[in-house]
Order: structure tokens, then C-alpha cells, then sequence
């Protein structure tokens, strides 16, 4: 159901992986662009349902990414106690009519949404910033030679490379991500301790610098072999690519971060609800594809959702959700992943996204062309397929992201919308007053995430992957095709 959580991408690493990684989630659209992971730091944009935005940010699994103002508003924001289960459980029976706040929550999650706000905005210029610096403190240029120095076989040249320069890269993104991390510590949603963080911007590190190196040396190559056209193999070759590292995200990547079981051996009730919608989706998704995750190790969020492709796809649901939410509402969050599925928005949104990716390696490539004519002598760089003009190409491409973000976040959001309106279909029928029943959903994630009371229209256009809970709510209680005697778009 929510989002967040996700492998790693910083940006070299999201860069090349923009493509690398676009949509490896359950609705192709969420990009992994994270044009702002930092360190390891992984934003993870990954769908998950209700909602959305501060997921994007400052939430996820692994910790997003960053900064801004600490304010003494933090501190006293963050003493109030969280809602005991019995609470919950109470309190996720109550009649929504519209989203709301208790008083102390809404404080933080005004504070929480600025500072999302800020730090998508400030990041990717931070970013940018910090690769023209290693350029001009003439890092990258030592980079390769040091890289060249050690051995003349291309690989290890990328591999020495791409470890060096994501370290100078990343280190200095850290500070943000504890920043994030000790923010998201004082309102309670996250739990996770230090050391385990620390281990995980680790472990996020050395996936990134494996998954950098294969990328950079592919880009490369590319580069020597076709120096006018390399931007469209490079872009031809990323499809396979992606949709390899959608496969094996959730066999390899994500159990380095989360322990994960049969969900039969948890909740074998849970199981036998999700079989019927499973069932009245038409699809087959048989209980040893659906998995349990012990998120409560780390997150206070909840969470379910449907990973991988072919024989890697599943279901996921994590812990906090079985604790938070009644089997009626999990069912709902689960219709709306279903509907990611059924209505092809994993395919959908890779083809979007490649498309978009087409246009933007052209102008990439054209762009740096021309700051390489000017400035590769400052740099010390000898030519195009000279390792060290990796971050101008780099640079460029988190520029270029930045600028398409309202694109593939306005592509996401109508998923989203798509998504929400499948679950509804689908439950229908099968929990009674299911439109309440996902009202009540999303008034769970909005509060557990602190999602926004009141965003600017202008901020979700421009970077909200998901549309406004309140929205949603309101769209849950009106949307009813039955009572009007017309048949329901996606379940008939
Ligand atoms: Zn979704």
C-alpha cells in the first residue's frame, strides 16, 4: 500500500539508471529516477498505494532522502506518544467522510510537507552542484587516472572508476540522508536504529557501485564504438536491462535490506481474502507467490504490494499493515496493487518512460557535447569516452530529469487514480460498504505517513507521484456506478 521502500539508485547510479531502473515497480510509472537518492539513501517511490507523497520523500524503507531547516518546531513536534494497536484498531473503524488531522499530527505533517517540499527542490541542484565540483577540483580527471593506472582492462577501469566516484558522489549526500533519518526517528516513523541504518547506506552503497560499474562500462562502450549515435544503443540497450533488474529486485536486492516469509505461515486467513480478489481479478497468483515482510523492524509504515516480473512476480505485505489495518482494508490496498497489474501499468509505464528516455538521451547527448567542446580542457578531459567526462553526462541527465518531472509524475498520478478506482471495483461485493471501507484506508496511510492536510496545488503537479489522499477520500465515497444502474469500468 504505501509507498516507499526501494532499491538503490543515486543518481550516477540513477542517472544511467534512470534507466536502468524506471519503473521497476508495480506501476511502471512510479521512476525510480529518484533524481534525489542520496547515499544510499532510497527514496523509494516504489507504489504502493493510498499514497503518496511524503513516501516519495521522506519516507522509505531505507530512508529517503533529506534536508533542511531544523527547526525547534522539531523537537516539540516530535514528543507526542503513538497511538497504541487497540487505538488503531479502534480508530481504523471510524466513518471518514473527508481527510483529517488531530491537531498535534497536522502540525507535523505541514512541517514534514515543507520540508519535502524544500528538499525536492534543493537535492537535485545539490546534486548537480557536487558533480561540477568533482569536475572542477579535477577529481574525476585523477579518478581515471588512477583507474587507467591499475589496469588496462575496461572493466576494472569502470569498476575503480564508478567506486571512486560514487564515494565522492554520496559522501557528501550523507549528512542529508542521517538528517532525514533523525527527523523521521523524532515523529515516530521510523524506529530503525543507527547502526542498522548505517549498515544499510552501506550495503546500498556497494549495490550501487556493482549496478554503476556494469552501467558505466555499457555507456561507455556504447561511446567508443558509435561516438554520434551512442545515446541510442546506450538507450536501446537500457530496456533489457531494466527489465532484468525488475526481476531480480525482489530475489537478490530486496532481501538484503528486509526479511521476508510466506505470508500462509503469518496470516493464512489474510491469504484466503486476498485468493478471492485475486480470483475476481481473473488472475492467479498462487499463496507461495505472496510474502510476508518484517518492516516493523525499521518503519512504522504500512505497506503492500505486487514486485518483480515472470517468475520473480509476487505479493508483498508487510507486517505493519496486518497490525494496522482490519482484513477489509487490507483487501482494498491490495485491489488497488491488483490494479496496477491488470491494467498494465508496469508495461504502460516502461514504455512511457523509455519513450521520454529516448527524447531526453538526445538532448543529453547534444547538450554535452557542447560543455564537453568547452570546458573539457578545464576538466582535463581528452575526449568523450573518457571515463571522466562521466559526470557532465551525469549532470545533465539529473538537469533534464528535473525538468521532466511534472511529465512522469502527472503519468504516475493518473495510474494512481486508475488503481484506486480498480480497487473499489473489485472489492465491491466482497467487503460491504467497500467505498467507506477504502475511505477508511486511505485516512490510515494519510495519518500514519502524515500526509499533507492541506498541499499546494502547484507542489502536487509538479511533484507529487500520487494524487492528494483528500482527493482520494473524496473519490472513494462518490465513486458508485452500481447505484446508478451503469456498469463499473474495469470489473464487470
Ligand atoms: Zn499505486
Amino acid at each position: 500500500m504505501t509507498n516507499r521502500r526501494r532499491i538503490a539508485r543515486c543518481v550516477l547510479a540513477c542517472l544511467m539508471l534512470a534507466v536502468a531502473f524506471p519503473a521497476a515497480s508495480t506501476q511502471g510509472a512510479e521512476m525510480y529516477l529518484a533524481a534525489s537518492c542520496t547515499v544510499g539513501v532510497s527514496m523509494a517511490l516504489r507504489c504502493s498505494t493510498p499514497h503518496g507523497k511524503a513516501a516519495g520523500y521522506i519516507t522509505a524503507t531505507r530512508q529517503s532522502s533529506a534536508p533542511a531547516q531544523m527547526s525547534a518546531q522539531v523537537n516539540n513536534l516530535a514528543k507526542e506518544t503513538p497511538a497504541s494497536p487497540d487505538e488503531h484498531a479502534q480508530q481504523s473503524q471510524k466513518r471518514v467522510t473527508s481527510y483529517t488531522l488531530p491537531h498535534g499530527t497536522y502540525a507535523k505533517a505541514r512541517h514534514l510537507s515543507r520540508i519535502s517540499f524544500l528538499l525536492r527542490v534543493f537535492l537535485p541542484f545539490y546534486q548537480i552542484a557536487l558533480l561540477a565540483l568533482i569536475l572542477r577540483w579535477g577529481w574525476s580527471s585523477k579518478f581515471r587516472d588512477w583507474a587507467e593506472a591499475a589496469s588496462t582492462r575496461r572493466i576494472v577501469q569502470a569498476a575503480i572508476y564508478s567506486s571512486l566516484f560514487l564515494l565522492a558522489f554520496t559522501l557528501p549526500q550523507l549528512p542529508i540522508a542521517a538528517w532525514v533519518h533523525w527527523l523521521l526517528r523524532r515523529y515516530d516513523l521510523v524506529i530503525q536504529g543507527w547502526a542498522s541504518w548505517f549498515w544499510d547506506q552501506i550495503k546500498t552503497q556497494f549495490v550501487i557501485t556493482i549496478i554503476g560499474t556494469l552501467v558505466i562500462a555499457g555507456l561507455f562502450r556504447a561511446i567508443r564504438r558509435s561516438p554520434r549515435r551512442w545515446w541510442f544503443y546506450f538507450w536501446l540497450g537500457s530496456i533489457p536491462v531494466t527489465l532484468f533488474f525488475i526481476f531480480i529486485s525482489p530475489l537478490v536486492i530486496d532481501p538484503l535490506f528486509n526479511k521476508f516469509e510466506p505470508l500462509q505461515s503469518h496470516d493464512p486467513a489474510l491469504v484466503d481474502s486476498l485468493e478471492r480478489v485475486v480470483a475476481r481479478a481473473g488472475l492467479s497468483i498462487p499463496p507461495e507467490r505472496m510474502f510476508w515482510m518484517n518492516a516493523s523492524a525499521k518503519v512504522n509504515f504500512v505497506n503492500a504490494y505486487v514486485t518483480g516480473i515472470g517468475a520473480s512476480k509476487r505479493v508483498v505485505v508487510w507486517d505493519t499493515t496486518i497490525e494496522k489495518m482490519t482484513n477489509p482494508q487490507i483487501l482494498f490496498v491490495f485491489g488497488h496493487e491488483m490494479g496496477h497489474y491488470v491494467l498494465g501499468h508496469i508495461p504502460k509505464g516502461l514504455g512511457l518512460l523509455e519513450a521520454l528516455f529516448f527524447l531526453l538521451f538526445y538532448i543529453g547527448f547534444r547538450l554535452s557535447n557542447r560543455v564537453l567542446q568547452k570546458k573539457s580542457q578545464a576538466w582535463q578531459i581528452r575526449a568523450p569516452d573518457d571515463w571522466a567526462s562521466l559526470p557532465v553526462y551525469g549532470g545533465i541527465l539529473l538537469l533534464l530529469l528535473f525538468v521532466a518531472t511534472p511529465l512522469t509524475n502527472g503519468m504516475s498520478r493518473y495510474f494512481e487514480h486508475q488503481a484506486d478506482q480498480y480497487g473499489l471495483e473489485v472489492t465491491h461485493g466482497i467487503t460491504p460498504d467497500s467505498g467507506q471501507v477504502a475511505a477508511q484506508s486511505f485516512q490510515i496511510l494519510g495519518e500514519i505517513d502524515m500526509e499533507d492536510p492541506a498541499p499546494n496545488r502547484l507542489e502536487i503537479w509538479w511533484f507529487w507521484d500520487h494524487p492528494w489522499i483528500g482527493d482520494r477520500i473524496k473519490f472513494a465515497l462518490e465513486y458508485g456506478p452500481w447505484s446508478k444502474g451503469e456498469s463499473p469500468e474495469f470489473v464487470k
